[in-house]
């Protein structure tokens, strides 16, 4: 069972950037994503608000798999900025797990 960590809670809860609350699982994004991403954002994104750290490292291949070309967001109804939050995850993986 994955662990909720509270410090990751309040990095994401301290970011202005992460907006994901509004998602409605519907599928269009990972129907456009040119990479055949599945898990972006309605997985991953979800595992970001309940501070389930050890689940969003554990696909850390996926988050960095990710073009940032916005095709995901320019369809998504629910207005996620969908390479906002990859953008953010990625500096925050670049701090905790590379030292960056
Ligand atoms: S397109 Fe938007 S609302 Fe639909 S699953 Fe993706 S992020 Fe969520
Ligand atoms: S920004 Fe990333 S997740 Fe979105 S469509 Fe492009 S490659 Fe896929």
């Amino acid at each position: 069972m994955a662990l909720v960590n509270p410090g990751f809670v309040d990095a994401v809860k301290q970011s202005e950037a992460f907006n994901a609350s509004a998602c409605m699982n519907c599928g269009v994004c990972s129907a456009v994503c040119p990479m055949g991403i599945e898990l972006l954002p309605r997985k991953l994104f979800r595992y970001v608000l309940l501070g389930l750290e050890e689940k969003v490292l554990e696909n850390t291949e996926t988050i960095y798999s990710c073009l940032l070309c916005k095709m995901c967001e320019a369809n998504c109804p629910a207005r996620v900025h969908i390479a906002e939050n990859v953008r953010f995850l990625r500096s925050y993986i670049n701090k905790k797990v590379f030292k960056l």
